[in-house]
Formats: structure tokens, sequence, C-alpha cells
């Protein structure tokens, strides 16, 4: 596999094609934003600590029965996945209130919502990625009717197998954001999972440490993310 030209690059990741069309490799740099790429820094080791994070995550999805676009860690920042088409569409599942949904709905952070809710967001960065519901997915072609769904069912699955493996660590899993693509015509786990894109507490504490820990400008964000995964039985060198 050789790594060709750089397809993309996001707030934190870049993206590359390599020989095979069907793969890409993705790059976790040591790059933090937040706000919309307002609020920007540097953090050592966040590149290593996310790709390894993510990578045992995909894996515990995947033998949870969860199509995942991963396939193998390559470097220490570096991770090979397939190629998918993605939809601009991003799928968030909340446990316990705090983000956004306080501030829209005027809630509290930190009460239980039972049942969990669910949440669509349009990815687009210019608009601020706007909450958006389904009949507006079909209405502006998003994403197909049976993809949603799909989406919906994954997503929840998702929520099923993580809350327990979190709580197992000793942290709850508050919510967090998926995004998804089509692989030969299905659906499939795309993007990433790491504390960058979901909230974890301590179960006890309710100490945040996710990326909660920059935004709100509270230090020691990756040596949080870390704390986490060693919890999780993560091995970061
Ligand atoms: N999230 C994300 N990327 C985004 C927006 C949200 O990864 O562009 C994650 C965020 O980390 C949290 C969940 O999705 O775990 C819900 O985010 P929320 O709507 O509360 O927005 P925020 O507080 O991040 O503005």
């Amino acid at each position: 596999m050789e790594k060709r030209e750089e397809l993309y690059s996001g707030k934190a990741k870049s993206v590359y094609t390599t020989d095979d069309p069907k793969r890409m490799v993705l790059l976790f740099r040591d790059d933090t934003s937040a706000f919309d790429g307002v609020k920007v820094d540097q953090l050592d080791r966040k590149g290593m600590v996310n790709n390894l994070f993510n990578a045992f995550i995909m894996q515990k999805l995947e033998e949870a029965g969860i199509a995942t676009h991963f396939e193998k860690v390559l470097s220490s920042q570096e991770s090979l996945v397939k190629r998918l088409d993605m939809m601009p569409v991003e799928c968030v599942v909340r446990n316990i209130a705090a983000g956004s949904i306080c501030k829209r709905l005027g809630v509290e952070e930190g009460i239980d919502l039972n049942p969990p809710t669910f949440e669509f967001f349009l990815k687009n960065d210019e608009l601020h990625d706007p909450m958006i519901n389904e009949f507006h997915i079909r209405s502006f072609g998003w994403a197909e009717p049976q993809h949603v769904e799909t989406m919906k069912e994954l997503t929840f699955k998702v929520n099923d197998v993580l809350k327990q493996l979190f709580l197992d660590a000793g942290l709850l899993l508050v919510d967090y954001k998926l995004e998804f693509g089509l692989y030969d015509g299905q659906v499939v786990l795309g993007d990433e999972f790491t504390p960058d894109g979901c909230r974890l507490w301590d179960k006890e504490t309710r100490k945040k440490l996710d990326k909660d820990r920059f935004r709100q400008g509270l230090g020691g964000v990756v040596e949080a993310y870390e704390e986490v995964g060693h919890r999780l039985g993560i091995k970061f060198d």
C-alpha cells in the first residue's frame, strides 16, 4: 500500500489517497479546534492518542457487528480505511444533556435523557452545522430514506455497545457524533470515534474527560484522553 496525494485536510485529520482506489489513509494530526475553528491549538501526542483510541473503538464496534471503514493502524498517527461516499449529515445521540441541547432547549447540564435522544445536523461549516430533520434530508436529497433509517439504527446500536464499554471503565458516555458513508451500497461508519467527538464523564465525580476540557479551557486535554484510554486498556507508547 502506497500513500499518495492529500485529498482533504480537516481541522484535526488529513485524508490521503492510496494506490488502491478503495482505500485511504487517515492522518490524525496534533491540531485541535473548537467553535468552528475560532479556537485552535496544537496538543502534543494528541494525534497518536486519537489514532489508537479510534482504532480500539472501531474494532470493538466491528466485533459487535457494526460495519466500519477502519482497516488497520499504519503508524502512530495514521490508519488505513475504506474509501466511503460520505453522507453530509452528523448523527448525534445524547444520554445526558450537555452542550448545544442545553442552550437550545434551556435544560440543565447533567440531566438523564430517558430514552436517549437523537439529532441530525448538516455538515456545513459555513452554516455552523445547523440542526436538521429527516424531512430536510429527504427533500434536499442528502441521503436516501432507507439509509436514514439505517444510520439511526446503527447510531443507537453504537450506543448499546459503547455505553456499556465505558461504564465498565467507570465512565459515562454523555453524547457523541457519528458520520456514515456508503461502501458498495452498504451504510458504513466512517470518520472517527475519539474524545474529540463525544463527551465522557467520570462516573463518580462527573469530571469531564473529553474535548470540553479544550472548549472550556480546563487544561489537561490529552492527559484526559489518555486516562480514558488507559481505563479501557489501550496502550499508548
Ligand atoms: N460534535 C462533534 N462535531 C461537531 C459537533 C458536535 O464531534 O461538529 C460532538 C460533540 O463533541 C458532542 C456531540 O457531538 O459530543 C454533541 O455536540 P453538541 O451538539 O452538544 O455541540 P457542541 O457543544 O459541540 O457545540
